[in-house]
């Protein structure tokens, strides 16, 4: 597992080109394609996106933006079974959201059937594929192993006219769903199983989305998307390595049909994440079974999910940018895609106050019935934000943390007869503890010193702690929803001591606090809007209002990664294997 990398310094070079960059710049060099380069995103319609997906969004996306060339959107839909329009829809809201467009390029694998079709008769008559009409137990068995060669079919010999008319009847739905399939002809000794008269198309009776009952025969991946690249146009077709051993096969297809584009397949290293699961199967699988409230609950790695938990699309694209693209595989730590995010809303996100667990304190010596207009900067690492009035009054709610009676070293907030800040207010002390009969804290009763506003004693004397605050009369009520990672485990796929993923999911990865108390301004924020409460983290507003009526807000993130502190002392407690 690769541990995080220091960020790069603001203002230090760029990155050396990767080993994509550096093939593209030679092709253009050389004049490949006329000196174009075209890409393309091809998701399957059958899940929402996610962090994974982004990687080779920006990849793609970017790379055609640096060399001055563009990117399509190509839904690969050639699975009638799985897929739907509901999908369709997603991919593209997110991909938008994301900050990248397709202008008019949008285009489905399913447009191409026809064309598809009117290839492989072209192969046919070349004799380069046969319909086969083994069932798919003995293809199986005919494939061979790594190590043994694959058995010919005996249907192998077929003459073109046999084949050609019984592709046509496949088409046509004269058989039942495995009575035949398409196969290329190749080379059943291949060491490389995937060129083993690899099947073309399968019969599958089913409606598509798309194209209705058109057809009831289907293009398989491997000879679908070499021909949709070569139709439109694509110079490079950037996929994730578990395609290194098709490469071969979609080479011969587009060597063989006829095409005059011929796109270069490169293979980069899929984004994988500590403590995340990203195959769109579990991912269904934790929306299917309730485990999650849907695609877009805050806790999963979705482009939705994050978004709802108020991750920018500029995080996102920084840290694939950052993440960088590699030739093997590697498990990059979810700390830092956190990393990324909480730089990116340090930046921008302005600052409010917020009290997640209120505890009443009273400002004795503050007069009843006044209230201040008390200045608050907006955002300390942006002046652009400037600033405002935030309402002070005598009786106010703290965090509850942030007494003790018995405070242990080096604690800068409160205690009995310790004095702290509060937040661009005036130093207060702490007189007394009011309790219940059952010993729990009702108000803490505080004196301020009057000649502290802003925060600072004329006399010098030093406090160290600085609270965040609201006035209790004008504080609204929020719910606020804190997450952390869905899963206890750094690889919740491993697939060991007989557990599957769902044994490692996290049962405290939410926590719903239904009793916070915001400042005035953050009651009439909008949904979306990302804030960072002082001291606590950075907050998003919720497209729910609670069941009360009241905003809600996701915790995006902590302030700094507490995570890291934890884990870093059981790793030293016990070195892991
Ligand atoms: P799954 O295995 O969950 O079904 P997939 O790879 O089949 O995912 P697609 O919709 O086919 O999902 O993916 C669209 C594109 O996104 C493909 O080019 C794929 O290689 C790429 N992609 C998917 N997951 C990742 C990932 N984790 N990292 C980088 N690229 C990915
Ligand atoms: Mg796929």
């Amino acid at each position: 597992m690769s541990r995080p990398e220091p960020p790069p310094e603001p203002g230090a070079e760029p990155r050396a080109a990767d080993f994509i960059r550096a093939r593209i710049a030679a092709d253009v060099a050389a004049g490949k394609h006329g000196g174009r380069v075209h890409t393309r995103f091809p998701p399957e319609p059958n899940g929402y996106l996610h962090i994974g997906h982004a990687k080779s969004i920006v990849l793609n996306f970017s790379v055609a933006d640096e060399f001055a060339g563009v990117c399509n959107l190509r839904f690969d839909d050639t699975n009638p079974t799985k897929e739907e329009v509901e999908y369709e829809e997603a991919i593209q809201e997110d991909v938008r959201w994301l900050g990248y467009d397709w202008d008019a390029r949008l285009f489905f694998a399913s447009d191409y059937f026809e064309k598809l079709y009117e290839l492989a008769q072209g192969l046919i008559r070349k004799r380069l594929a046969y319909v086969d009409s083994l069932s798919a137990d003995e293809i199986r068995e005919h494939r061979g192993t790594l190590t043994e060669p694959g058995r010919e079919s005996r249907y192998r010999d077929r003459g073109v006219e046999e084949n050609l008319d019984l592709f046509e009847r496949m088409r046509a739905g004269e058989f039942p769903d495995g009575a035949h399939v398409l196969r290329a002809r190749i080379d059943m000794a291949s060491p490389n199983l995937n060129m083993r008269d690899p099947t073309l198309y399968r019969i599958r009776r089913t409606r598509h989305h798309r194209t209705g009952a058109d057809w009831v025969i289907y293009p398989m991946y491997d000879y679908t998307h070499p021909i949709s690249d070569a139709l439109e146009g694509i110079t490079h077709s950037l996929c994730t390595l578990e395609f290194e051993d098709h490469r071969p096969l979609y080479d011969w297809v587009l060597e063989h049909v006829d095409l005059e584009c011929r796109p270069q397949q490169i293979e980069f290293a899929r984004l994988r994440l500590t403590y995340t699961v990203t195959s769109k199967r579990k991912l269904l699988h934790l929306v299917r079974e309730g485990l999650v409230s849907g695609w877009d609950d805050p806790r999963m790695p979705t482009l939705r999910g994050l978004k709802r938990r108020g991750v920018t699309p500029q995080a996102i694209r920084e840290f694939c940018e950052r993440v960088g693209v590699a030739k093997r595989d590697s498990t990059v730590d979810v700390a830092q895609f956190e990393f990324s995010v909480r730089e990116d809303l340090n930046r921008h996100a302005p600052r409010a106050m917020a009290v997640l667990h209120p505890m009443r304190v009273v400002l004795t010596n503050y007069p009843e019935d006044r209230v201040e207009q008390i200045e608050a900067v907006n955002n300390p690492e942006d002046p652009s934000q400037g600033t405002r009035l935030v309402p002070f009054s005598r009786v106010l709610y703290l965090e509850r943390d942030d007494y003790r009676d018995d405070p242990p070293p080096k604690w800068f907030r409160l205690a009995p007869g310790r004095e702290v800040r509060l937040r661009y207010a005036y130093l207060i002390t702490c007189r007394e503890v009011v309790r219940d009969e059952r010993g729990e804290i009702v108000e803490l009763r505080c004196t301020y010193d009057p000649d502290t506003r802003g925060g600072n004693a004329p006399d010098g004397r030093r406090v160290r702690g600085t609270l965040h605050w609201v006035s209790a009369a004008h504080a609204e009520r929020a719910e606020v929803r804190l997450y952390d990672r869905l899963f206890l485990r750094e690889n919740p796929d491993a697939a060991d001591e007989g557990q599957d993923f769902l044994a490692h999911l996290n049962p405290q990865s939410l926590e719903v606090l239904r009793d916070c108390r915001i400042e005035p301004a953050l009651g009439i924020a909008a949904v979306g809007e990302r804030f960072q409460f002082e001291r606590l983290g950075y907050f998003c507003v919720d497209p729910a209002r609670s069941a009360e009526g009241w905003p809600v807000f996701n915790r995006t993130v902590t302030l700094r990664d507490s995570w890291a502190k934890i884990e870093r002392a059981v790793t030293d407690r016990s070195a892991r294997t």
